[in-house]
């Protein structure tokens, strides 16, 4: 699915084009290189693969995975797409080692399983990725300078991704630290925490943004920063705001 020039959705179980756990996949083209930006949760890896060939990429040109967060559906397809692309996976330090020797019960999967979000019998497919993105941190992707900002909150140290002159804009991949309408991902979830959650926030809005693209639910092509100051906005009571998997 093309959200303008150079950028497409390749993987996701909301818009149903992948398997159901998925979280949104982005594929960016930024000229002369390509990346995806999350990997899904790995059920269906050969979907995905398709999807990306579908848009008119090969898999095996991809240069980089930038993973937001090591939870199931965003981070369970490295391992398929390590093997998959000579893709180099990147992600913060703190969730590269979740990723490659955290329990079930430090990813939130106990929990996320209670829950129903994914099959009794799911295995995480452990992987490290052996990029790792410290906060502030830039990469030079094609022609695009991509800045990682490593915000806790929605867990450990996810990481939101800045790209700088994508189709002419500033467009964050905010993973689930911040989604439409403010809506944030706090979870009763080792690694969660409210308190950097508002620090994160508050920083985030200060940045400067065009298009907001999160993990689940609705993307914006322009306008992203409003969402960010709605969710700055839920995080200055002093009640808990409203948080995703909530009625
Ligand atoms: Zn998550």
């Amino acid at each position: 699915m093309r959200i303008f020039e150079g950028l497409h959705l390749v993987g996701s179980g909301q818009f149903g084009i992948s398997h159901a756990n998925d979280c949104h996949v982005y594929l960016v083209d930024c000229g002369g290189e390509v990346c995806l930006v999350d990997a899904g949760v790995g059920l269906d890896n050969e979907r995905l693969l398709r999807n990306i060939g579908d848009a008119g990429y090969d898999p095996s040109s991809i240069g980089h995975v930038l993973v937001t967060h090591a939870h199931s559906d965003h981070a369970g397809g490295c391992k398929g797409l390590a093997e998959a692309t000579a893709a180099e996976l990147v992600c913060s330090e703190s969730e590269a080692k979740l990723m490659g020797e955290g329990s079930d019960e430090e990813l939130g999967l106990i929990l996320a399983k209670h829950s129903g979000c994914y099959p009794e019998d799911y295995v995480y497919p452990h992987f490290t990725p052996t990029g790792i993105a410290a906060d502030g941190d830039t990469l030079r992707i094609g022609d695009v300078e991509v800045t990682c900002l490593v915000l806790p909150g929605h867990s450990i140290a996810s990481v939101c991704y800045l790209f700088d002159g994508l189709a002419g804009r500033r467009v964050l991949f905010s993973g689930d630290t911040v989604l439409f309408r403010g809506l944030i991902g706090m979870l009763n979830c080792p690694g969660s925490d409210i308190n950097a959650y508002r620090e994160s926030i508050f920083r985030l809005a200060e940045v400067e943004i065009d298009a907001l693209m999160p993990g689940h639910l609705v993307f914006v092509r322009e306008g992203g920063m409003e969402h960010v100051q709605m969710a700055k906005e839920a995080l200055s009571g002093v009640y808990m705001p409203r948080c995703m998997g909530q009625p």
